[in-house]
């Protein structure tokens, strides 16, 4: 089969690789989208320690069945398919308590690191256990669906916060989960909606998805419009979908006392943390990683319109343009968001 491979840091190369056969459990996925995630952009050069080469990446993707195992479950060839981008047990303490994001075996489709290797999707075929597989309601496309895994990360984190009718929140990133997370706000019963980037077109995105106001807080003075915009109090909620130290701290500092931020971010692995002001303001830091099974929410949300990923997707393109495609990711290219390979 065909397959994007990561031959060594910085070299994708498209070229024939064996096709997976499926085990017992398992189903041969033929792939039909799979998405580009941030994580396989920065681990293209083997800085992030996940995308040790060799390895096919890829991890946001949806198909049709090809073939099944014996025991893989009620799947019947050309069944419309999307896989949870972690390979969890369904047998440890948390995987039978549905917390999957916290299978202590728990692995990610396309990731090598220095404890395991698992191929990823940007290939014709995968082989996938049958527990991990969501059947595709009729109306999500197989583009749609292969932005399953960055929907359902924005729900579980709002699922963590526990949000309450009219709370002000404030997001921080207005990437591909910075602007989810501000869709699926406007969907909850949250008051008002701030985004806060660097990037000022993303900022213009994330007004266009619902936020009532969008800061970029280079040159202003970010803590005192956050208190204009909240009666002088500070938010009840932020987000931080980057994880570097200025917007960890902005997060902090914007909060009202007793408020709660939801940790999605970690690009910087060790931070300084303003201890005093979570400690006498009794903050509440949440950490959210992944998603557990919000997945089939995420699929219903898709279905219904509800949450549209259509202005998410910048292109579509066959396999063979990859490696062009990471390139332009990897430049920062303005305005282009998620891209999704047509195996
Ligand atoms: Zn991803
Ligand atoms: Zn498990």
């Amino acid at each position: 089969m065909k397959a994007l491979v990561l031959e060594k840091p910085n070299q994708l190369v498209l070229k024939q690789i064996q096709t997976p056969r499926p085990q017992e459990d398992e189903v041969l996925v033929r792939v039909k989208a799979c998405a580009i995630c941030g994580s396989d952009v920065h681990g293209l050069d083997d800085s992030t320690g996940r995308r040790h080469p060799p390895i096919v990446m890829g991890h946001e993707a949806s198909g049709t069945v090809e073939q099944t195992g014996g025991a893989a479950g009620d799947f019947q060839p050309g069944d419309r398919v999307v896989f949870n981008s972690t390979l969890f047990c369904g047998k440890c303490h948390y995987c039978r308590r549905g917390l999957q994001n916290m299978c202590v075996n728990g692995k990610v489709f396309g990731v090598s690191s220095d404890s395991y290797r698992l191929q990823g999707a940007m290939a014709e075929y995968i082989a996938v256990p049958g527990r991990i597989l969501y059947r595709l309601p009729e109306e999500v496309s197989f583009e749609q669906a292969a932005l399953v895994e960055p929907v359902s990360i924005a729900v579980h984190a709002i699922g963590s916060a526990g949000i309450k009718l009219d709370d002000v929140a404030v997001v921080f990133g207005a990437g591909t989960i910075g602007i989810l997370l501000v869709k699926l706000l406007r969907l909850s019963s949250c008051g008002k909606v701030i985004s806060v980037d660097i990037d000022e077109e993303k900022l213009r995105f994330a007004v266009k998805n619902g936020a009532d106001h969008a800061f970029n807080p280079a040159g202003i003075d970010l803590q005192s419009r956050i208190l204009e915009c909240t009666g002088g109090q500070g938010a009840d909620l932020a987000f931080e979908a980057v994880g570097v130290p200025a917007t960890v701290k902005a997060g902090i500092e914007g909060l009202r006392k007793m408020g709660s931020l939801v940790l999605l971010g970690n690009l910087t692995p060790i931070i300084d943390l303003p201890i005093q002001r979570v400690v006498l303001k009794q903050l509440k830091l949440i950490g959210s990683y992944a998603f557990a099974n919000e997945a089939e929410t995420s699929l219903k949300l898709l279905a219904a319109k509800s949450v549209t990923v259509d202005d998410l997707i910048s292109a579509v393109v066959p396999l063979e343009d990859g490696p062009r495609m990471f390139e332009r990711l990897r430049n920062g290219e303005k305005g282009l968001r998620k891209v999704i390979l047509n195996p």
